[in-house]
């Protein structure tokens, strides 16, 4: 879990507004269908951490990695 809300203790429940920006290689079928091959993060900048408990965004503290789905 990589963030915690100091307010109201959540650790499971956050809206996350962030900018990524990603190189894929996209490999096309002859028939159009599209495969992910690799993807690549260029940068990310997570814009804004909000408690989804108690809907506030300040003092979000970072306690892990967070992963990209
Ligand atoms: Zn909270």
């Amino acid at each position: 879990m990589p963030f915690r809300c100091p307010h109201c203790g959540n650790k499971t429940r956050f809206d996350v507004i962030e900018t990524i920006h990603r190189k894929r290689f996209h490999h096309y079928s002859l028939g159009g269908d599209l495969e992910i091959e690799s993807e690549e993060i260029l940068d990310r900048v997570i814009e804004e951490v909000r408690c989804r408990w108690c809907d506030r965004s300040d003092g979000i503290e970072v306690v892990g990695p967070e992963s990209i789905a």
